[in-house]
């Protein structure tokens, strides 16, 4: 039996977070997750001296990098150009990204290019938060007139969101993630899992204790409060907050009744939003400048992270390909598109081939802003005082993992002004 004031489950970012902000605000901390290391969907595994991430990752300017900067972590990498091709009825033709590709691309038509011209001027100042509360179809629809423009938008907006539902996808927090694309990404040297020890260090450093192959298997709560949690192996932890920082599904099975709470509703308007992810580290690559495409009649997407990262030992390229996947998904046919693509862009790369990664069916986040969505979840579930949520899927407004960090600060604050007897964080219903 343990005595804390924070007990947080689960150890991927949105729970490291959490328990890093909670031990600085001076909490007796323990961190629960139940796999044998931390970091959840943001491991890098390493194979034949090449560092794969679980299917290609970009840190975009946005809540994540904040977070980051603040904790003091040191971030190695670089920026890649956006510059690159687009994939149209099997071709590879440049994409429009700047004056220069958008002069030279055959995708568009002179009206076309005029009118991608004055958007890619503009986008910056877009106020994205105006479209908050619009689907994405309604946006592109009602602001882009050439069909082949809208194409693209279609193309560089599932990019940004890995979302392929356009009539579900609310526009404004997209717009805002293309904004900050069109910016540049970071690619992180060793991948992700370098910036995660860099987490785990912070976290051992306020104090924070870290338990990994402990399976929680119930939260109990009793007249209205959070009381103690269980794992697996016998180990009971008695909390006087506990932030639940694990898929929703997960947080739903684990609280006593919670069929009674917001959980049940967080829950059922959930969306996950998968993709089948091919990850090959190549010798060399055999078409040199073919390093980064778009999927624009088909939803897929290529990129040599190596272009900008650190991610092998011996030099080798590590490319990403991935496939969007939508309601009804073939795994078989997906890994025959991908190969094809990745044929298409580096052909013979199976001659070159150093290591390889499939994932089948990955869940990239648990939900996102889409138009259906009733209520923000969290931070707290109101009906249990001292629980709370946290992770991809309890954004307000943040895609992917800017909504994990997003949402575990958003936790820890809303414990910390419980605390000092402060009035509760009202809770939100999206209008
Ligand atoms: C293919 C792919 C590409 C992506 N690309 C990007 C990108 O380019 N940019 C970006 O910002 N984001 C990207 N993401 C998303 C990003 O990886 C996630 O949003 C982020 O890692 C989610 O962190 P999390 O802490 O919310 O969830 P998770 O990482 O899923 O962590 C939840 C943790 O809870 C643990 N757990 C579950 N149940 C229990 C239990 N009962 N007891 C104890 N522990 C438990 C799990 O084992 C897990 O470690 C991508 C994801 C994928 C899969």
């Amino acid at each position: 039996m343990m005595n804390v004031d924070v007990a947080v489950v689960g150890g991927g970012i949105a729970g490291l977070t959490a328990a890093i902000y909670a031990a600085r605000a001076g909490k007796r901390t323990i961190l629960l997750e139940k796999q044998n290391r931390l970091g959840g969907r943001a491991i890098t595994n390493k194979k034949n001296g090449a560092y794969f991430n679980l299917g290609g990752h970009a840190l975009y300017d946005g809540d994540a990098l904040a977070t980051f900067r603040e904790l003091g972590l040191r971030l190695e990498g670089n920026q890649p150009s956006i510059d690159g091709y687009g994939v149209w009825k099997g071709q590879l033709l440049t994409m429009p990204m700047s004056v220069k590709s958008l002069l030279a691309t055959p995708l568009l038509s002179w009206r076309g290019k005029v009118e991608l011209a004055s958007w890619l001027a503009k986008f910056s100042k877009l106020d994205t938060r105006r479209y908050d509360h619009l689907s994405l179809r309604d946006w592109v629809e009602g602001n882009l007139q050439d069909p082949m423009v809208r194409n693209v938008f279609y193309s560089l907006l599932r990019t940004a969101s890995y979302v392929t539902s356009p009539d579900l996808l609310a526009a404004g927090p997209v717009l805002k993630q293309l904004q900050r694309s069109l910016n540049g990404v970071l690619y992180l040297d060793r991948g992700w899992g370098a910036m995660l020890d860099n987490l785990r260090d912070i976290a051992a450093a306020q104090g924070v204790t870290m338990l990994t192959s402990s399976q929680v298997t119930q939260v109990q709560h009793q007249d209205g409060a959070v009381q103690q949690l269980s794992c697996e192996d016998g180990t009971i932890v008695e909390a006087k907050h506990i932030i639940l920082a694990v898929p929703p599904a997960a947080a739903l099975q684990l609280v006593q009744n919670a069929e009674a709470t917001s959980l049940h509703a967080w829950v059922k308007q959930a969306i996950p939003v998968t993709a089948a992810c091919l990850d090959v580290a190549l010798r060399r690559l055999p078409k040199p400048k073919q390093q980064f495409v778009y999927g624009i009649d088909q939803a897929v997407f290529l990129t040599n992270q190596s272009r900008a990262a650190h991610l092998s030992d011996d030099g080798a390229q590590v490319i990403s390909v991935l496939k969007y996947q939508g309601e009804d998904n073939n795994t078989e046919a997906d890994l025959r598109e991908l190969e094809g693509l990745l044929t298409l862009v580096q052909p013979g790369w199976r001659d070159e081939l150093v290591a390889k990664q499939y994932l089948p069916n990955i869940t990239v986040c648990h939900d996102f802003m889409h138009v259906r969505r009733g209520q923000l979840p969290g931070p707290a579930v109101p009906e249990i005082r001292g629980l709370y949520v946290a992770g991809d899927w309890a954004s307000h407004g943040e895609l992917l993992v800017d909504a994990a960090t997003a949402s575990a600060k958003r936790a820890v604050a809303h414990l910390l002004t419980q605390e000092e007897g402060k009035p509760q964080y009202a809770h939100r219903t999206v209008i």
